[in-house]
């Protein structure tokens, strides 16, 4: 086993190769922080979501979803506070005019032209995308693309209320898509304009909040783990007093060693009654929840888990990729769970001229497609080449349909981590790949 350490390189080059992440509109020269997944891709984010949700809303009693509309009026980031301050110090460089996020560079001295001392004072630049909503575009019509979806849990708190009358404490969660205009995207989709996030407000009585917010702690560990991200690579960043919003009385930023170096994966904040208090305060609507024992009305506060897709997924690569020797041979491979590979099992005919073999194999495939979905049809190239490649993807099992299967009723299954091979009866095949 080697212990080179995995680079942003080998992961954005697998991630294209494979056919994982595109460059967004690639074929015109791209669009700075914007990404394209495909069908890998796409696959490993959807196994990612589907997991945070079973684990987060339909494993659990106290958890509503919601999906809300991604335009929202302006009021809404008008009471929330984004309008005026959800903003980068942007500094331009005098000479070259390149500009950056003031916190990301030595101002010193123009990262772009070299030029000492290029830059004027920092301005607070409005990462919110504007647009117009309707024919007209006057101030009236101004609407921003959502630069979180935590705000459209908020304001549908009174219709979850209303609708399913849950118990304190009880929580709301949505994913979806989220749009910053960032100075300098970078670091491939760790820092992008459009991303998505995975987002909970979890609503509880003020008294409780130091035990609910450890809960959460524990609960966040446990999904990260089922990620397959060693506990060793995730820190737990306590915020100290001066770096918080002065809202929340308690921040921890999940960090993770990404190839990158250590970075905030998610965040875990108290915000008090903040979000709800503003809503109440400018819509003029009681945000007062009723306790169902007669005990006095109260605006929940709230405890907020977010959680960037994106940067959950690159966690889960940098965890994945690894690399061995095999007979001689160096090999890169994902070791994903198999609830995350995209492709769970590959099956094949030994050869692809054989028709009776690929009759054979055709059988076995549409079998385990029918229990697994995520199945993958591969005859390209010989047996070695494609266990490679599935490796590569970090596809668990491979199957091989050879001559000796038109007569047992057997096939070889191939395991991605070991490549030790084993002969499985076609009865078996379905539980063997299970996990
Ligand atoms: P950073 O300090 O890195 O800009 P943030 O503290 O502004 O992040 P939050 O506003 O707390 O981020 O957003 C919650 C989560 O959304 C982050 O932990 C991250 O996973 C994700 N996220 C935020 N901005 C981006 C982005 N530009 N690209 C990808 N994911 C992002």
């Amino acid at each position: 086993m080697s212990d080179k350490k995995v680079s942003l390189d080998d992961i954005v080059s697998l991630c294209k190769r494979r056919g994982f992440i595109y460059q967004g509109s690639e074929v015109y020269g791209g669009l700075a922080g914007t990404w394209d997944y495909g069908p890998l891709g796409l696959t490993l984010k959807r196994n990612i979501m589907n997991l945070w949700w079973k684990t987060f809303v339909d494993d659990r009693e106290d958890m509503y979803g919601v999906d809300a509309a991604i335009l929202m009026n302006q009021k809404v980031w008008q009471a929330s506070g984004h309008v005026d301050t959800f903003t980068d110090p942007l500094v331009e460089c005098s000479e070259c005019k390149s500009r950056f996020r003031e916190d990301q560079i030595d101002t010193a001295k123009c990262p772009t032209c070299g030029t000492a001392d290029s830059f004027a004072e920092a301005r607070q630049f409005n990462m919110m995308f504007k647009t117009n909503v309707g024919p007209v575009d006057d101030e009236s019509s101004v609407s921003y693309l959502r630069p979180e979806t935590a705000q459209g849990i908020f304001t549908n708190f009174k219709n979850v209320v209303d609708s399913f009358y849950p118990d304190l404490p009880f929580g709301i969660a949505q994913q979806g898509k989220a749009f910053r205009n960032e100075i300098s995207p970078r670091d491939f989709v760790f820092r992008s304009r459009e991303f998505e996030q995975m987002e909970i407000e979890y609503f509880i009585d003020p008294k409780d909040w130091e035990k609910i917010f450890e809960t959460w702690v524990n609960d966040i560990e446990a999904f990260l783990e089922q990620l397959g991200l060693p506990k060793t690579s995730v820190h737990k960043l306590e915020v100290p007093n001066e770096d918080r919003a002065h809202y929340s009385k308690r921040t921890i930023d999940f960090e993770f060693d990404f190839p990158i170096g250590r970075k905030e994966l998610l965040g875990l904040a108290y915000r008090t009654d903040f979000d709800l208090m503003n809503i109440q305060n400018n819509s003029g609507k009681s945000m007062d929840y009723r306790p169902k024992d007669g005990s006095p009305a109260l605006v929940p506060h709230v405890i907020e888990p977010s959680f960037g897709v994106e940067r959950t997924l690159m966690a889960v690569l940098t965890s994945a990729y690894t690399q061995d020797e095999v007979n001689g041979e160096e090999r890169s491979y994902l070791k994903l769970p198999v609830h995350l590979a995209p492709v769970r099992v590959a099956v094949s005919p030994l050869l692809k001229n054989k028709p009776e073999l690929v009759a054979k194999a055709r059988e076995v495939y549409a079998m385990l497609k029918k229990e697994y979905g995520n199945v993958m049809w591969d005859d390209n190239g010989n047996i070695g080449k494609r266990y490679r490649r599935q490796d590569e993807i970090g596809t668990p099992y491979c199957v091989v349909v050879d001559f000796d299967s038109l007569e047992d009723d057997s096939v070889t299954v191939r395991h991605r981590d070991t490549t030790k091979q084993e002969r499985v009866k076609l009865a078996e095949l379905v539980a063997r790949v299970k996990e």
